[in-house]
C-alpha cells in the first residue's frame, strides 16, 4: 500500500526512518517529572515520604497499571489516584484527589514545545528517505500534540500505537512492504525505540533524553547489534548519523 521503491531501482540501504515523538521531537518527560513532584507533596501532607517509599510504591502501581490503561497521561492521573488511596491508607482527601486530576488536566493542556534543531532534522532526513511518526501515548493527546507540533506535514504517516514492542514494529513494516534491514528507528527510548527495531534487524539511532522514565531504560541489546545502531547527543547529528547507516545498509546489501 505504501510503495517506496526508488526508480533507480536500488533495493538496498535505509528506505524509511522511523522517529519517536516525546522525547525525542517535543518534551514530554519533564512534565511527568514535574507532576511526580507535585504527587509528592501533595501526598507528603499526610505521610513521611521517605518512610512511605511513595516513589517506588507509585511506580510500582503505574507498571502494573500499563496493560490496563496503556500510556499516557490519562492513565498517570488513575495510577496517581489508587497510589494516593494506598500509600495514605484512605485518608487523602477529595479536595487533594481533585488536585491530581488538575495536574493531568494541566499536562493534557500544555503546549507543544519543540526540541532545538528538530524541524531542521526531520526535513535533512526527510530528503532523502521516507519518514514516518511512531509514537505511544493516548490517542487523542499524541493527535493533538502532533497537530500542534506543525511537524505533520513532513511525515508521510502517522502512527500512534499503544505499545512498541516487536510485533509492532513488525506490523508497521509489514504495511510499508519493507524488511527490517530497510528501516531506521530514531529515538530516546533503549526500550521502545532502539531495543525492539534491533532485535528484528534494523537500525537505530539513539537519542538520549536528559530525562528517561525508569520503565523506559530497562533495555538490554545484545552485543551483536553494535554496529546497527549509534547513540548522538542532540538530534543535530541526525542526518550525518543515519547517512552513516545507510551506508553501512548498503555495503551489506
Ligand atoms: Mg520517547
Amino acid at each position: 500500500m505504501h510503495n517506496l521503491s526508488s526508480p533507480g531501482g536500488a533495493a538496498s540501504g535505509i528506505r524509511l526512518v522511523g522517529f519517536d515523538a516525546d522525547d525525542t521531537l517535543w518534551r514530554s518527560e519533564d512534565y511527568f517529572a514535574a507532576a511526580q513532584h507535585e504527587f509528592e507533596r501533595i501526598i507528603g501532607g499526610y505521610i513521611d515520604l521517605d518512610n512511605a517509599r511513595a516513589r517506588e510504591r507509585l511506580l510500582a502501581i503505574e507498571k502494573g497499571n500499563l496493560a490496563l490503561f496503556g500510556y499516557g497521561v490519562k492513565g498517570m492521573a488513575l495510577s496517581m489516584i489508587e497510589a494516593a488511596v494506598d500509600i495514605t491508607a484512605q485518608r487523602v482527601s477529595a479536595h487533594d484527589l481533585h488536585r491530581i486530576v488538575a495536574i493531568a488536566k494541566d499536562m493534557l493542556r500544555h503546549p507543544v514545545e519543540l526540541l532545538p534543531d528538530v524541524r531542521e532534522a526531520v526535513e535533512a532526513v526527510a530528503r532523502e528517505h521516507a519518514v514516518v511518526l511512531i509514537t505511544k501515548g493516548d490517542l487523542f493527546h499524541q493527535e493533538a500534540k502532533v497537530r500542534q507540533s506543525g511537524l505533520a506535514d513532513l511525515f508521510g504517516r502517522i502512527e500512534i500505537v499503544s505499545e512498541k514492542d516487536d510485533t509492532t514494529y513488525h506490523r508497521v513494516l509489514g504495511e510499508f512492504d519493507l524488511a527490517p534491514a530497510q528501516f531506521c528507528m530514531v529515538g530516546n527510548s533503549l526500550r521502545s525505540d532502539i531495543a525492539p527495531v534491533l532485535r528484528l534487524g534494523g537500525w537505530a539511532v539513539h537519542v538520549p533524553y536528559h530525562l528517561t522514565w525508569e520503565h523506559e531504560r530497562e533495555a538490554e541489546i545484545d552485543q551483536s547489534a553494535a554496529d546497527r545502531w549509534r547513540e548522538i547527543a542532540g538530534i543535530g547529528a541526525l542526518p550525518a548519523a543515519v547517512h552513516g547507516l545507510d551506508k553501512a545498509a548498503i555495503a551489506r546489501g
